[in-house]
């Protein structure tokens, strides 16, 4: 469950104050699936950051399964996104000194659990179509094949949560469905609540919910009939 209420986040360029968000009020309940829709510069990256508590708000409250994460301290935000969150940024950030497989490990390693996790973190780049990849490092990858590696380690931990900014922006048709399928997977079978910030049709066709930002404000929010049980 993720609650937004009353979100505004602006910054300063130094010459003038930008108004990015300007009063989002959102409630997404626990196992939806919500594609976040919008033009460049509408505010999708910056709500998603604010979202996974990377950014703090100018004002406003986010709630991650009850737990309000805009008030708390460093170390204990880090445990909830530990705990409940696999994030995808738009610019994957993998780490360079890592390989592909170590990259995926590493939310593992950061929780303590890695007991079994090289074997999950290998077939799950497989998965991804990577599995001839595990050794590689990043700047030896492709911009798609590192989004991959970054989907990979969002997923090993099956959060409650995954947050993903334009997930499939640079796939091919092929691989693009081979994500759909992880992130469908991970939604309806291990029931997370799936936030994704996208530009594919496709892939905003599979939501729940579609969410349109203009200019920081939601601008309309359509909810469809779930096709599949559950
Ligand atoms: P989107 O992901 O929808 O393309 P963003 O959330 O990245 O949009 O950015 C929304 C707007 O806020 C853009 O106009 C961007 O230039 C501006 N912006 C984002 N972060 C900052 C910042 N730190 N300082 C100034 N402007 C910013
Ligand atoms: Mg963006």
């Amino acid at each position: 469950m993720i609650d937004v209420r009353g979100l505004f986040k602006s910054a300063d360029t130094g010459t003038h104050r930008v108004e990015i968000l300007r009063g989002i009020d959102l409630h997404i309940p626990r196992g939806q699936f919500v594609a976040i829709l919008g033009p460049s510069g509408s505010g999708k990256s910056t709500l998603l950051g604010l979202m996974a508590g990377l950014d703090t708000p100018t004002s406003g409250a986010i709630t991650l399964d009850g737990v309000e994460i805009s008030g708390l301290e460093e170390d204990a935000l880090a445990r909830v996104r530990g705990q409940k969150l696999g994030f995808v940024f738009q610019s994957y950030q993998l780490i360079p000194t890592l390989t592909a497989e170590e990259n995926v490990l590493l939310p593992l390693e950061l929780n303590g659990k890695d007991a079994g996790g090289l074997t999950r973190a290998r077939a799950l780049l497989g998965e991804v179509g990577l599995g001839d990849r595990c050794d590689h490092y990043p700047v030896q990858l492709s911009g798609g094949e590192q989004q991959r590696v970054a989907l990979a380690r969002a997923f090993i931990g099956k959060p409650p949560i995954l947050m993903a900014d334009e997930p499939t922006g640079n796939l091919d048709s092929n691989t693009g469905k081979q994500v759909l399928e992880l992130l469908l997977t991970l939604n309806r079978r291990e029931g997370a609540t799936l936030v994704l910030v996208t530009h594919d049709r496709e892939l905003a066709a599979f939501a729940d919910r579609r969410l349109t930002l203009h200019d920081g404000v939601a601008v309309s929010d359509e909810t469809s009939e779930r096709a599949h049980g559950g």
